[in-house]
């Protein structure tokens, strides 16, 4: 029932783009695992707060104040979005990938770390100063588990490791076994942080129910504005580790000692990792849009998403050229990414085409997963590719591939028009 939607309605459901072929339609916003429509009701609380916004933790003025109030309980709010322990920390940050390298900077000495190669590049890169152990993409979600198993049982489980793995692959769509993974991390003695970027915005995420150690999500996947993002979870960690950006905010007392040098103590809040005056609107638009999404429901969404992606899945079944990529097959739990390559089709023009011919707005590339996408793909692990679009040859394979996402505020037409048109 489409209807639930209109108590959650995004922004741009009504611009209009021209086409190629003459006159103008209505855009259909089909990118959403790339960057999703923000909430009107996000916008609404944005605009509502804008004329009291101040910096925040130090002004002594009523809107200082004000925002103070807005900034630290935005972290609460996000914190039961994530169902998070009592001692868990919120570190606002500016992405997931923001999240991810402040992590990866405050692993203790000696971490390993291990990672599947189907990791989109946010979560697969950050920590190239540890010792990383790269996993061949699994098939199946207990391949998965037991690929980990079997990396993390020769490890001395006394030295800290870390499991970095994404809860819904932003490529695939496929939800990841995660609490398996938690599991199997801490039966062998190391901790995991899960990539929500993608799933947050489509799942409910328990931190406690899934017993994962970290949480990172972004604000604009999450329908917020671009500029925020979330890092949640363990606090000793990142209380032991050096400040992310050294500055104010982070520090609590700095000295001159006689010796001429300085001496600085770290506040051990998740203000150590916040130096700079924070971006008290970004978090504020993250907290409306947990709360919106938690207003409506996760299970009133889910039951939605899955109408859309059972609708554009059984579309693309009809057309013999069309082969969506998976790894887990056809049965594996989804959130509304979908990529697909088309036979005969360059990926680019393709979705160059949809754009220009129907208005629809889609992605291709190998979406900043590009061993994953080679994966899937069964081309060159060493074949040229870029973010963007490497060219497949007439009578080549494709070297990259299409993607279509979607979620709240999508409304039936855009999937049946992409439909349509892919047909
Ligand atoms: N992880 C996943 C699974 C993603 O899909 C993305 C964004 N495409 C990121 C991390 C990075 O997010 P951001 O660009 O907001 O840092």
């Amino acid at each position: 029932d489409q209807s639930v939607y209109s108590s959650l309605p995004v922004l741009g459901g009504d611009v209009t783009v021209p086409l190629v072929t003459g006159g103008e339609v209505t855009y259909a916003a089909l990118d959403y695992a790339a960057s999703a429509p923000a909430l009107q009701r996000v916008w609404d609380d944005v605009a509502a707060y804008a004329p009291y916004y101040g910096s925040v933790h130090r002004g002594a003025g009523y809107l200082s104040q004000l925002s103070t109030d807005l900034f630290e309980n935005a972290r609460k709010t996000v914190a039961e979005f994530l169902d998070c322990r009592d001692d868990d920390q919120v570190v606002f940050t500016r992405s997931t990938t923001d999240s991810l390298n402040l992590l990866a900077a405050a692993l203790p000495a000696d971490c390993q770390v291990f990672v599947f190669e189907t990791e989109h590049h946010a979560s697969l890169l950050p920590w190239r100063d540890a010792r990383v152990t790269y996993l061949d993409a699994p098939r199946t979600p207990q391949e998965a588990v037991a690929s980990l198993e079997g990396a993390l049982a020769g490890r001395d489980p006394r030295g800290p490791a870390l499991v970095c793995v994404t809860g819904a692959s932003n490529v695939t769509g496929e939800i990841w076994p995660v609490r398996e993974l938690a599991a199997a991390a801490h039966a062998h003695g190391a901790r995991i942080v899960l990539d929500a970027a993608q799933l947050a915005p489509h799942h409910p995420v328990s931190v406690r129910e899934l017993d994962v150690d970290w949480v990172a999500f972004s604000g604009h996947k999450l329908y917020a504005p671009f500029g925020s993002g979330v890092l949640a979870g363990r606090a000793d960690w990142l209380r032991e580790a050096d400040p992310y950006l050294a500055g104010g905010g982070a520090s609590r007392k700095v000295t001159r000692r006689t010796d001429g040098g300085v001496d600085v103590e770290w506040h051990e809040t998740a203000a150590r990792h916040e130096a700079g005056s924070p971006n008290v609107i970004g978090a504020y638009s993250i907290a409306s849009a947990c709360k919106a999404l938690t207003g409506t429901g996760f299970e009133t969404l889910v039951a939605r998403e899955q109408y859309l992606i059972d609708t554009v899945r059984a579309g693309l079944a009809e057309v013999p050229e069309v082969r969506v990529l998976s790894l887990f097959g056809d049965d594996a739990p989804r959130v509304g990414v979908i990529s697909f390559v088309v036979e005969g089709w360059n990926s680019s023009h393709f979705a160059a085409a949809l754009s220009a011919e129907y208005g629809i707005g889609v992605r291709d590339g190998l979406f900043c997963a590009h061993p994953l996408v080679r994966t899937l793909l069964g081309s060159d692990p060493q074949a040229q590719g870029e973010c963007g679009a490497p060219e497949a040859g007439p009578g080549e394979r494709s070297l990259n591939a299409i993607r279509v996402s979607f979620g709240a505020g999508t409304p039936d037409e855009h999937v049946e028009r992409f439909v349509g048109a892919v047909k």
